[in-house]
């Protein structure tokens, strides 16, 4: 597989990336064969988090006796010193290794004070200068903290949710990591499920200066059409051009990306991140896993909102979640209906 330099870092990586987020909903066993089958078809970087539960002992298992030739990279949500220095400890053990490529700090909301000895920063560069990380990194869905991150220089990549339903703002901070060498790694290629073609959105990255798409994969199937694309990839032509247009009309601006963040603190435990986008999901994706019992209650609970405003303060869309959600019940009810199911 083609690889290119993943800026300041100067790792070589592959142009996919392997996003290990969903490999903590299938058995160790499958695990271990998705990720081996990725690194045999030319995958070398790989993104997990110390919260994505056993994602990292699975790679662990999969890759430790390969571990020189691949690029390991994994998150911390402490926002301590210890916690994030626990979280790194673990992280180690269940990769079965002595060091981590690129270590990032996981969707903090503010900057670490870089002068601050026990700063969460001034650790990172310790275990930097102690050969324990290679790289420093940070994750972000918020395109001001992102801007942010890029102006301090302290970050060797930024990692954020980038697809072609990026708006300007969102696109231009690809231009400025570039610009300051900072490596750009895209989450949420496909939009957290609502993009399904994979052919048109590989072939927009492939257009990308310097962008590592890490698709979250959990079968055979998402992994061979990956695959199949990095050996023939298809050329940008307008067939191409006119998916993605339509894709942007139907989606447009003002739809959940599913990044999570409203959804902890809903006193009426709505499941959000599905909920306010269930209408698209639908309509785009196979319906079997959504009309299940468990997501019929999930999506009931929608009539219990008290309008509290919880989640508008905390969507970095600045979506009117509330109302969409009702929105989307209706769909659902409606998409039930017709189906008989
Ligand atoms: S406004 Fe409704 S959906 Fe939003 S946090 Fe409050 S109860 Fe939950
Ligand atoms: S409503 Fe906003 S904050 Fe909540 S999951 Fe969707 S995009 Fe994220």
């Amino acid at each position: 597989m083609d690889k290119f330099r993943l800026g300041r870092t100067g790792l070589m990586v592959s142009l996919s990336g392997f996003g290990a987020l969903p490999i903590q909903r299938i058995s160790k066993s499958d695990a271990v064969k998705l990720v081996r089958k990725a690194y045999d078809g030319g995958i070398n970087f790989f993104d997990t988090s110390r919260s994505y539960t056993d994602s990292e002992e699975k790679i662990g298992e999969a890759l430790s006796d390969v571990r020189r030739n691949v690029i390991l990279a994994t998150k911390s949500y402490g926002r301590s010193k210890e916690s994030m220095l626990q979280d790194f400890q673990t992280s180690l053990k269940n990769f079965k290794t002595d060091y981590v490529d690129l270590y990032q700090l996981h969707n903090p909301s503010e900057l670490s004070d870089p002068d601050d000895p026990d700063g969460i920063f001034a650790t990172l560069l310790d275990l930097k200068k102690k050969g324990y990380i290679r790289y420093i990194g940070m994750t972000s869905h918020k395109v001001d903290f992102a801007n942010a991150v890029v102006d301090s220089g302290l970050y060797d990549t930024l990692m954020y949710p980038l697809n072609y339903m990026s708006t300007p703002d969102e696109l231009a901070l690809i231009d400025k990591c570039n610009n300051r060498d900072i490596g750009v790694i895209a989450m949420k290629p496909l939009s957290g499920g609502l993009i399904y073609n994979a052919k048109l959105t590989y072939t927009w990255f492939r257009e990308q200066k310097n962008v590592l798409p890490v698709w979250g994969l959990s079968s055979d199937k998402e992994l061979n059409d990956f695959l199949a694309l990095e050996k023939n990839p298809p050329a940008m032509d307008d067939e191409i051009l006119d998916g993605i247009r339509k894709d942007k009309e139907e989606l447009g601006g003002s739809y959940c990306r599913s990044c999570g963040y409203c959804t902890p603190g809903c006193p009426k435990k709505i499941p959000i991140y599905l909920a306010a986008k269930m209408g698209l999901v639908l309509r785009r994706t196979p319906h079997e896993t959504y009309v299940t019992p468990e997501w019929k209650e999930g999506m009931e609970r929608i009539n219990d909102c008290i309008n509290c405003g919880q989640c508008i303060k905390k969507c970095p869309y600045d979506l009117d979640v509330p109302s969409l959600l009702k929105k989307n019940l209706i769909e659902y009810h409606d998409y039930c209906e017709l189906h008989n199911v």
